[in-house]
């Protein structure tokens, strides 16, 4: 159906080959993610060797390949474990079910969705954080509802950096190189066995790429990479590093996806209904398309007004997705820079200053930077933000671009995010809302009738649940930051005050992401006396932080020092955990344990946001401000909310949210925690988190999202 079934067949062949008999269809399902979000899809390969699952970063390939021979032979020798290997091969063949189309998208023409970064799972190390876990929960989501999609992205060598934070809260980064020969995916390969590649002129160089598939469900996702012996060192660096600090290679990296993005799905054959970019600029895509037609057309002169013809209609196959509502996040190039390394590429499209006109917010103004949001506006049908507010911010922000329309009807839309509820939803909570919302509610989860069961759940029943969910979560803080405390030197009093301090039953809060200074982690130590009365009082509370700074942010690097700042408390020192490299099986267990969650962005900063929607998953409470996705969620009963309006004066914006945000802790938070009935169950905050997922549970979610954006975005403006 897909370029590279073939590759994906021989591959399996090969992994069955290594395997006994009865564990044979494993084969099939590590080649398909398929399996992280299948109830006993994980379980099933952990129970192989626990040990190993671990070591090998849950990457089923590798498990299998690596596994000592004796061990398989037990495992195919145990009836019951080979019956669960035949439930996840049926699930895994019924949803691979031939495509039969979304409206009328067809599955000959799918939707192609391009993203710098995909998080799909812990073990395919090509994402950094939000955008990235947003993208995979798409694809995902396109392979929940039947709806013909294919993915378009780069296979990082190094991926993003690993973090280690030193005893003074400094933060420090490291690489490490994945092998792609041991990933669950394939090299592309056309039907004479030779790998599919494509050329990009870059700078001086035709940079070549080949591309690897990974299997999502029914998406495949295609992912270019220029590590080629042939390519020069700095053309082999360009698809290395994830958000690479160097610019001139991030244009280079510009220059894959886009325009290598194309031209990759032509040599597989692929022919697209529409080109989604999420974030970054479809430009380098639609000249290339542009090209393809040119030169398949009868030669002409080139005129402006051809040119303007044959732009609109390629222009018309292109949507866009922005995410950055300040002027500073979007990204800008001078006219020197980029025609270092696209030059040619501005070439090919046949006149360099339209090019670049193109990027600017005045195209009059030759010494504008080219804004990659402007040329992405101007390249693409259909634009939109990712929230509803997000939506008005980004109207106002690039009206400029839009002259004569008023601001509200700038054409830019909002899809509001969602999350995958197989992948975000596990443990305890997931178990409970299997028992209580009937068969197939997965299915029907984008319903609020789906979740009115809730209501009836028996408060302890739930309360159960989170608890043991917070167990768990507090088990493994005990343990990692034990180990993460001993390996930067702290004295191992300091060390294993973890591992008394830390309480199952404690009120525990997180506040895990992105370390931007925008997201304002430093509310937390504005007010020290507050904080460490909090975890200090009668009634404490315990603290686990997360989040990575990128590498040239040293302000938001200073920031993680200021919170360690704290630990000089020895109450602090044995209830707040900073555990060091988030990414997604960490987040995946934070949402999973706590029961509050804190967002604190500087409004209107926070596009959507999407970590406190998987935490309400789980049953974890929101303390947020109202921005991104929470100032279309809170409605008075499903958590609480700090005032979202915008202030010039952020000095004194932080100290006033600081202040407000202790005051819902101490004044609401912490007693209504505390409020138990005979049975120690908290009657009111149980039946918050029974709210909370009845408002929240069905219109976060990546069905819905998914759903929208192919009624509202995909199938809307064809023409
Ligand atoms: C969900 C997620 C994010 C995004 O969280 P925000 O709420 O948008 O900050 C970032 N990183 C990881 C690993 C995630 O899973």
């Amino acid at each position: 159906m897909f370029a590279g079934d073939h590759d994906i067949e021989r591959a399996v062949a090969e992994l069955e080959a290594l395997l006994p008999e009865p564990l044979r269809p494993l084969a099939r399902i590590a080649y398909n993610y398929h399996w992280s979000w299948t109830t006993d899809g994980a379980s099933v390969f952990e129970e192989i060797d626990r040990e190993r699952w671990t070591r090998v970063g849950h990457n089923p390939r590798r498990l299998l390949t690596e596994v000592h021979p004796s061990v398989l032979q037990r495992a195919a020798a145990n009836a019951g474990f080979v019956n669960r290997i035949t439930g996840l091969a049926t699930a895994l063949k019924a949803d691979q079910l031939p495509l039969s189309g979304y409206g009328t998208i067809e599955p000959a023409h799918p939707v192609a969705f391009c993203c710098s970064e995909f998080g799909v799972h812990g073990s395919l190390p090509i994402y950094s954080g939000g955008l990235g876990v947003l993208a995979g929960d798409i694809l995902k989501g396109a392979s929940d509802l039947g709806l013909p999609m294919v993915g378009v992205g780069l296979m990082y060598r190094s991926g993003y950096f690993h973090q280690r934070v030193d005893v003074t809260g400094y933060q420090h980064e490291y690489w490490v190189d994945s092998d792609p020969e041991r990933l669950p995916c394939v090299k592309v390969t056309s039907a004479q066995g030779r790998p599919v590649s494509v050329s990009i002129p870059i700078s001086d160089e035709w940079v070549e790429a080949q591309i690897w598939r990974v299997d999502i469900g029914r998406v495949p996702l295609y992912l270019l990479d220029t590590d080629l012996p042939w390519n020069s060192p700095v053309g082999r660096w360009v698809t290395s590093r994830l958000y690479e600090g160097n610019r001139s290679i991030r244009l280079a990296q510009y220059a894959v996806l886009r325009m290598g993005g194309v031209r990759a799905l032509k040599a597989l054959g692929i022919v697209p209904t529409v080109y989604h970019f999420n974030e970054g600029h479809p430009a380098l895509g639609v000249f290339e398309l542009l090209n393809q037609i040119q030169s398949q057309a009868m030669p002409a002169a080139q005129t402006d007004s051809l040119f303007e013809t044959q732009w609109q209609q390629v222009r018309r196959q292109f949507v866009f997705t922005t995410h950055t509502p300040v002027p500073a996040g979007n990204e800008s190039y001078h006219r020197s820079e980029v025609l270092h390394m696209l030059g040619r590429i501005a070439d090919l499209t046949g006149d360099r200053e339209r090019f670049l006109s193109l990027g600017r917010l005045d195209p009059g103004q030759p010494e504008q930077p080219m804004s990659m949001t402007a040329i992405a506006l101007r390249s693409s049908r259909q634009a939109n933000g990712v929230s509803r507010r997000h939506g008005a911010v980004a109207r106002a922000m690039w009206q400029p671009l839009f002259a004569g329309y008023a601001q509200d009807d700038v054409p830019i839309t909002h899809v509001t995010n969602g999350v995958h509820i197989a992948t975000w939803l596990h443990g305890p909570m997931r178990r409970l809302l299997d028992r209580h919302l009937g068969a197939d509610w997965l299915q029907r989860a984008d319903q609020s009738a789906t979740w009115e069961p809730v209501r009836d759940i028996a408060p302890a029943e739930l309360w159960a649940a989170r608890c043991a969910a917070r167990r768990q979560l507090v088990d493994l803080v005990v343990s990692r930051s034990v180990a993460d405390r001993l390996r930067r030197g702290e004295l191992l009093d300091y060390a294993a005050a973890v591992g008394t301090g830390f309480d199952a039953e404690r009120l525990t809060i997180g506040f895990a992401r992105r370390l931007a200074t925008y997201k304002r982690l430093h509310l937390v130590a504005l007010l020290p006396a507050r904080a460490v009365a909090l975890v200090g009082g009668d009634r404490p509370v315990q603290f686990i932080f997360a989040g990575k700074a990128h590498p040239d942010d040293t302000a938001a690097k200073e920031v993680v020092r200021q919170v360690f700042s704290l630990k000089s408390s020895a109450d602090v020192a044995g209830r707040t955990a900073f555990l060091e490299d988030y990414d997604i099986p960490l987040a995946g267990q934070l949402v999973a344990g706590c029961d509050v969650w804190i967002n604190v962005p500087r409004p209107p900063n926070e596009a959507s946001g999407t970590s406190g929607m998987k935490s309400c998953l789980g049953g974890g409470l929101q303390v947020s401000v109202l921005d991104g996705w929470w100032a279309e969620a809170f409605d008075g009963s499903n958590g609480w909310a700090i005032n979202g309006d915008v202030d010039a004066d952020h000095a004194a914006q932080d100290q006033r949210d600081a202040h407000a945000l202790f005051d819902i802790l101490e004044n609401q938070v912490v007693p209504m925690f505390h409020e138990r009935d005979a049975d120690g169950v908290p009657l009111r905050w149980v039946d918050m988190i029974k709210r909370s997922l009845m408002s929240n549970g069905p219109r976060f979610s990546a069905t819905r999202m998914v759903r929208e954006y192919a009624e509202r975005v995909y199938l809307a403006g064809r023409s």
